[in-house]
């Protein structure tokens, strides 16, 4: 997070102190680092140089148009989970044939849509959804270039709610089957098995469950290979951790990541496709709060912020730690503060028992690492506005997505007299 520092005891993102964004759109609101960003992305590109690796970026981890372009304008591809993330790629300036179509059960009109823009690859989970695209592609006089989801059965060690590459996950088609799937796909008209596909979870900060996933994955290819299918490329899945927690997590670099890759897959002579999300993203944002009131009970001094668990819903949903930052250092003294936000549940709470300069009301609190999955699993619960997005670029900054209006929100709903 070196993009976000304090300068003469001010919160700065770059060259911008915090405050000015503050004072332009009100908070909460989400703010990003174009250089940190841009850094990341450059990380793995030079990792993975000996590959020439197509690095996809999995716009689920933030979607905003402004991020998917910076990262497009770099050569960056994009892995979708939906026809609507499909069009966030295309719109932002990534080219089809840098698209690969993830994701559990795509309909038929998202494998349609898929199919007229050509993207590069689908990255099919089961046979019935084989069966749908081969269809999909006679009706449209279309070919679609595909690759088995193979589910390793490896315990990526991450929160169960991120885990996907167990057997008992819903995720990809069993390693024992995969074979047979093959020969199923190479039969089917408007189908073109082009390599293998898997992506094991996430947050993973260890590199053994990759290296295990990794190898039986090398292991398929060969099989493959032997029984007449091409396989010329091999998606590696996202999952790359990130440190949240700087006393505890030891995030592996993408440079130790790619070393697993070479060890593993070196000799296969594979293009290969990888798939970060959080690790391009989580450690260029962050979401900016103000203090509303300092409420001491008996036990405890909540610090009640503007933001909310609808904004940003990790600590809630995966108990997840953030670091969390004063926008002054005003050389008061430290108190332990339980940091919630306005939102009627308990689990609206962003951190417990954190030392914090003393605040007070309208005070800038900052959450940090909040790039990824952050401004994407927001709601507007309790009837609250998303919050605006912010790109800092040196000493400038601009507003990617405005707050919408009140009005906006409520008018989508129509009573039923004004129903059609
Ligand atoms: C979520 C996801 C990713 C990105 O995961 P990160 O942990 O954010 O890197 C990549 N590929 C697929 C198929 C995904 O579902």
């Amino acid at each position: 997070m070196t993009a976000f520092t304090y300068r003469d005891n001010h919160y700065c993102v770059e060259g911008v102190p915090l405050k000015r964004i503050a004072d332009a759109c009100g908070t909460p609101f989400y703010c990003y680092s174009r250089a940190e960003v841009e850094a990341r992305y450059d990380d793995y590109v030079s990792a993975l140089q000996n590959f020439d690796a197509l690095v996809c970026f999995a716009v689920k981890a933030n979607s905003n148009q402004a991020i998917i372009k910076l990262l497009a304008a770099r050569g960056a591809g994009a892995d979708v989970v939906s026809e609507g993330e499909l069009r966030r790629a295309l719109a932002a300036g990534v080219p089809a044939s840098k698209i690969v179509y993830s994701g559990v059960a795509k309909t038929v009109r998202e494998i349609e849509f898929a199919l007229q823009q050509e993207i590069r690859q689908f990255n099919v989970e089961s046979e019935p959804e084989l069966e749908e695209i081969s269809a999909a592609a006679v009706r449209l006089g279309k070919t679609a270039r595909v690759a088995f989801r193979i589910n390793p059965d490896v315990d990526a060690g991450t929160h169960e709610k991120i885990s996907t590459g167990k057997s008992e996950n819903k995720f990809g088609i069993p390693l024992a089957s995969s074979r047979a799937a093959y020969e199923k796909a190479a039969g089917l008209p408007g189908i073109e098995v082009c390599g293998v596909d898997l992506h094991i979870g996430s947050q993973i900060t260890n590199l053994t469950p990759f290296k295990n996933a990794f190898t039986k994955i090398a292991e398929l290819a060969l099989k493959l290979r032997s029984d007449g299918h091409t396989i010329s490329s091999i998606d590696l899945g996202g999952g790359l951790g990130i440190n949240y927690d700087e006393k505890h997590d030891n995030a592996p670099s993408a440079a130790e990541y790619a070393d697993v890759v070479e060890e593993t897959l070196g000799d296969l002579g594979c293009d290969v496709i990888v798939e970060p999300g959080r690790s391009l993203v989580a450690n260029a944002g962050i979401l900016v709060g103000s203090v509303i009131y300092i409420k001491q009970s008996s036990q405890k001094t909540f610090l009640i912020i503007d933001a909310a668990m609808n904004d940003f819903l990790r600590p809630s949903m995966y108990d997840s730690y953030h670091a969390i930052a004063g926008g002054r250092k005003n050389g008061g003294a430290d108190i332990l503060y339980d940091i919630v936000g306005p939102v009627c549940e308990t689990g609206d709470t962003f951190a417990r028992q954190r030392r914090l300069p003393e605040q007070k009301p309208g005070d800038l609190i900052i959450i940090e690492a909040a790039g990824a999955y952050g401004s994407v699993m927001a709601s507007t619960y309790n009837t609250r506005p998303l919050v605006p997005e912010v790109l800092v670029d040196g000493d400038e900054f601009r507003i990617i997505r405005q707050r919408p209006s009140y009005d906006s929100i409520i008018g989508l709903d129509r009573t039923w007299e004004d129903a059609d």
